[in-house]
């Protein structure tokens, strides 16, 4: 006999020809394996229960006899609707069917039926969805998702003939310690209860192994990847610890405890031959700028250039300005490359000949960096910032412009620290928990509309003690022109509503860049007093003398975006303010907005927002990193998600990992389904 394979294509099956093939393909399904884990989406229960035991809208079975005659009312051409009372026990149920004048045909009065269908509590009526047979024995069945081309029934079969072929061939990947220690199912039973369970109880316990598995597997892919990437050999980047500290003791403050910490793990990765692939993240203001300027500055000292790559212009002349007047007294050389300077032919020519022949040290720009025709001399450390808004793609392109470069990644994006190893699992996370010292905590508070000249009121308060303040006007998701109208418009009328005391300047995504910088400019040199701004300001900007942030109607952005609006404030001595105008309606709006007013913690904020709408929509799920799993749910089942996590952590930094035959199926099956970081985009 042939052997059979779980790799097996599902050609091999009976009735699965090549168009049904194609239709499988299509639903995702390539292998056996395929289709064995191609799980129900739901179950419906159609057992039988008591009248009294039904909830409202509950989907049940009643079995009874028909006490009236079907009469059946037609209304159009194809729509009718068919009645009968339905003796159940003791009690009368109205039951209708839509859209089925043929059922009519085989019912008489005093004949038993068993209906499926919806029940409603109030009318004691039952909308039915189908009529079972006497012999339908299946009283608990799962449900596939189906196409066109295939019904669910269709699927069910081939998986029921791939689950009779193949069951014996199921191994466990789950080490038995593991199985054993949380009561789970062998691999071959879980898959079966899953697709034909008897009972929901049954089910239950296949659902809970299924889900653990996912994660568990997903994870320990993760971490085997993870561990080639560091002992794989990387570049040892030789810098010169004392002129490190020379460099450290020269800034104008004291590292906070946090910042020393994270140093210290950048650099232990830098000066070991290993692949550095490290996600740096902390809230905005912790001071993560200057912790790269210290990791590519000790890149520097041992002969080798960093990049850093921002998502905006602004953002990028903000920190190649910034890194300037941090190394003035340093022998570094810094350059900014956006599409700006790729438009001035000369000055770029020479910014391209400079980095080639290593007279840069460092070079913060946009995009523009990953372009062709820039080359490095020697590129040996990348550093990316706000680095969800780069795809992997992005980011490796970089990469690849140097000799195996080190990898520092920034971000502000408060993931939950549950989630954190889900959609960073492939990194080494430095985290900064810690504000510098005397930051003033800012305060929030929420106006309705009916209110905004109260919250003018406080604005104009504040500007009058010299400081200056942002408005964000309005989102409108569907259309970047109405955005632009929105803030034209606040900008009209506070240019009104403050002539002669106050200069407002209004900043737009569609503005050309040398036109956002002007503007820029002028705010940071305060020659504007108010900034009104769609969110192109959102990311990183820093002007320490603002201390309000307005914005309007605030419950159309998200917490996570909010939270960085309001970080652009709060970064001087001053006390700082937040404003939010907006009448929320729903609950959950109201629930968001109390949120912003009672935490600046951006951690619990992100674990907030990640309660109220799901991970999948917390940054949208592609900015979140968190991958699509196909039955366990991160947030529902997160008690499961921590345990697996940890049971993979574990096992796989175990020294006989590769070798143990304990291990060996779970070994072969994480060889044969590599996770690359690239699922996360
Ligand atoms: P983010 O983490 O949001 O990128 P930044 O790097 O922009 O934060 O830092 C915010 C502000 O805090 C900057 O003005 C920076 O100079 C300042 N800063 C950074 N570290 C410290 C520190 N240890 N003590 C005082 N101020 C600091
Ligand atoms: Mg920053």
């Amino acid at each position: 006999m042939e052997m059979l394979k779980l790799s097996d294509s599902i050609g091999v099956l009976k009735g699965v020809g090549p168009k049904k093939i194609t239709a499988f393909n299509k639903l995702g399904i390539n292998t056996i394996a395929d289709l064995l884990t191609y799980y129900p989406f739901r179950y419906d229960d159609i057992r039988e229960k008591k009248i009294s035991e039904i909830a409202d809208q509950e989907k049940v079975t009643l079995k009874g006899k028909i006490s009236t005659l079907p009469v059946l009312t037609r209304f159009g051409r194809y729509k009718s609707r068919l009645n009968f009372k339905l003796l159940v026990d003791h009690d009368i149920v109205n039951v209708t069917f839509f859209n089925q004048p043929y059922l009519m045909k085989n019912m008489e009065i005093g004949q038993e039926l068993a209906v499926y269908g919806k029940y409603d509590l109030a009318r004691q009526s039952l909308t039915g969805i189908k009529i079972l047979t006497q012999q339908a024995t299946d009283d608990f069945v799962g449900v596939y998702r189906a196409s066109k081309e295939l019904n669910a029934a269709k699927i069910k079969k081939v998986i029921d003939q791939a689950y009779q072929t193949y069951q014996g061939v199921i191994t466990d990947l789950i080490p038995e310690t593991l199985r054993q220690k949380y009561q789970l199912l062998p691999r071959a039973v879980m898959i079966r209860d899953l697709h034909f369970p008897n009972s929901p109880a049954q089910n239950d316990l296949a659902r809970r192994t299924a889900i653990f598995e996912e994660f568990f597997l997903f994870q320990a892919g993760l971490q085997s990847l993870k561990q080639k990437e560091r002992t794989q050999t990387g570049r040892l980047i030789a810098y010169d610890n004392q002129v490190l500290k020379q460099f450290i003791a020269s800034l104008p403050f004291e590292l906070t405890g946090a910042q020393k910490r994270v140093v210290n793990e950048i650099c232990y990765d830098l000066h070991h031959p290993i692949h550095m692939n490290r996600l740096l993240q902390g809230d905005v203001g912790s001071g993560k700028t200057i912790v790269a300027a210290i990791a590519m500055y000790a890149a520097k000292t041992a002969g080798l250039q960093s990049a850093l790559m921002v998502p905006t212009e602004i953002l990028a002349q903000q920190h190649a300005e910034k890194l300037v007047e941090i190394f003035a007294d340093f022998d570094v050389n810094v350059a900014l490359l956006t599409s700006t300077t790729a438009k001035k032919a000369k000055q770029r020519r020479t910014l391209l000949e400079n980095l080639a022949n290593g007279e840069i040290d460092i070079v913060v720009g946009t995009q523009a960096l990953i372009q062709d025709p820039v080359i490095f001399h020697d590129l040996g450390l990348v550093v990316i910032d706000e680095q969800h808004r780069f795809g992997v793609q992005q980011r490796q392109i970089l990469r690849n412009k140097g000799d195996r470069p080190d990898l520092l990644a920034m971000t502000a994006t408060p993931i939950p620290r549950t989630l954190a190893i889900t959609a960073y699992g492939e990194m080494d996370v430095s985290v900064i928990n810690e504000l510098p010292k005397g930051r003033k905590p800012i305060q929030t508070s929420l106006y309705s509309k009916k209110q905004f000249s109260q919250a003018l009121n406080f604005m104009q308060a504040e500007l009058k003690k010299g400081t200056q303040a942002y408005v964000i006007s309005p989102l409108i998701a569907e259309s970047e022109m109405l955005d632009l109208q929105n803030a034209q418009d606040v900008y009209e009328n506070l240019k009104k509503h403050f002539a002669g005391q106050y200069q407002v300047g209004i900043l737009h995504g569609q503005m050309p860049a040398e036109e956002k910088d002007a503007v820029m400019q002028a705010f940071k040199d305060h020659q504007l007093d108010i900034l009104v701004s769609t969110t192109v300001i959102e990311v990183g900007v820093d002007v320490p003398n603002a201390t309000v942030m307005l914005i309007l109607d605030a419950d159309r952005f998200g917490l996570a975006q909010l939270h960085q609006l309001r970080g652009r404030v709060g970064r001087g001595q001053q006390s700082s303010y937040c404003i939010l105008v907006a009448d929320p309606k729903s609950e959950y709006g109201k629930a968001r907005m109390q949120t912003m007013v009672m935490t600046n913690d951006g951690f619990v904020i992100a674990q907030k927002d990640l309660e109220l709408r799901g991970p999948g929509d917390v940054l949208g799920r592609k900015q979140s990193g968190i991958p699509d799993f196909r039955i366990g749910d991160p947030v529902k089942d997160l008690a499961i998600l921590q345990v697996a996590q940890q049971e993979a952590q574990q096992l796989v930094k175990e020294a006989d990992f590769y070798e143990n035959p304990a291990y060996q199926a779970l070994v072969k099956y994480l060889q044969e389904n590599i996770i690359t970081t690239q699922n996360f985009d």
